[in-house]
């Protein structure tokens, strides 16, 4: 600004155009966004415990849908289909089953989904799933290749809602971040009608991923994936599988807090708080919650966004 100008157009600006001292705050007039909920299903009676606490914490906020991932093995997959069976028969939620093509052929996925679709169950994430640690994916000789065959399938068994995956940084193993897009449009294009990312922090990545999306002609919502980090550790494993970058700013916050987890929950509240506020504030209205079958920090987020308990609410 030249200040020396008083008609200079950029004082003018500065001196008479609107302020923004920080992210504009919704009121109650303005509708809250729709949220979902991801589970995973508990290995013991504990974590059984634990997850239900959960979901009757979470249930009066009425979330769209609540998902339950899917592992690798047989007793994984089991209490998957456990835990989506009693979600579907004993609360008023809408469970969303996640299921994976890896390692199986298609007879097999196709029971698996016929067993949901049986149980009550209409929707479905539809995912590739990965190979064991240290080898390289190759699809089973009889079973779908990728998630977009996998999509197809479904949509052969039964008239499912299909959910899939989108990677704004690009998954690891894509040949091209164009190609992976193609994936995307594929996966679509088969009868999926959202995709959920896998989490990120660069929420600039995100939002220029839903231009390229648009770019594209992808016009299906990108629901954006939000994980609460209380644990920098654990969530350097995870994105070091999955292919999220950890910022330096993230670490650097964490730095000095390990040892004080009450401080940790803080800032994951405040870390995932300012993400979501600046989605919002980009007009993002719907938002899926890696629980991890943790309700505290995904209720307060929840909350902040504008989500009340629902007055019937409940399981
Ligand atoms: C929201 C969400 C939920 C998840 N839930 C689970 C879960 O419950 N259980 C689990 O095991 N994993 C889960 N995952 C992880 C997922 O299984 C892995 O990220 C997996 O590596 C890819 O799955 P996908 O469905 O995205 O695969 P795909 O869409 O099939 O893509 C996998 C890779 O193959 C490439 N590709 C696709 N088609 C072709 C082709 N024709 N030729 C060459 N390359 C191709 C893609 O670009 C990509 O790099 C989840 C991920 C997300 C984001």
């Amino acid at each position: 600004m030249n200040a020396t100008d008083p008609d200079s157009p950029a004082l003018q600006r500065w001196l008479t155009g609107p302020r923004f001292a920080g992210l504009p705050m919704r009121g109650a007039e303005q509708p809250p966004p729709a949220l979902s909920f991801e589970f995973f299903p508990p290995k013991t009676d504990a974590l059984d415990l634990q997850l239900w606490a959960c979901i009757e914490r979470l249930a009066p906020l009425a979330p769209r849908f609540v998902s339950v991932t899917y592992g690798a093995g047989g007793t994984t997959q089991a209490r998957t289909h456990a835990t989506v069976a009693r979600i579907a028969r004993e609360t008023r939620l809408a469970p969303a089953a996640h299921l994976t093509c890896v390692g199986a052929t298609t007879g097999e996925v196709d029971d698996v989904a016929r067993q949901y679709w049986d149980a009550g169950v209409r929707h479905i994430v539809a995912l590739r799933g990965d190979p064991p640690p240290g080898s390289v994916y190759a699809p089973h000789p009889g079973g779908y290749a990728f998630a977009a065959d996998l999509v197809a399938g479904l949509k052969r068994v039964a008239p499912f809602e299909i959910s899939v995956a989108a990677y704004p940084e690009t998954h690891p193993s894509a040949l091209s971040a164009e190609g992976d897009l193609d994936n995307l449009k594929r996966k679509l294009d088969a009868g999926a009608t959202r995709a959920i990312t896998q989490f990120f922090f660069d929420t600039a990545t995100y939002l220029r991923f839903l231009d390229r999306c648009l770019a594209a002609g992808i016009t299906a919502p990108i629901v954006p994936g939000i994980m609460p980090v209380t644990n920098l550790a654990g969530l350097k494993r995870m994105s070091a599988m999955c292919g999220t970058a950890v910022p330096s700013w993230l670490e650097h916050l964490f730095d000095g807090a390990e040892a004080d987890p009450e401080m940790r929950r803080m800032l994951a509240l405040v870390v995932a708080a300012e993400q979501v506020r600046l989605l919002q504030a980009n007009g993002v209205d719907e938002f899926h919650f890696y629980t991890l079958n943790r309700p505290d920090l995904t209720y307060a987020i929840a909350h902040l966004l504008g989500v009340r308990p629902a007055a019937a609410g409940g399981v």
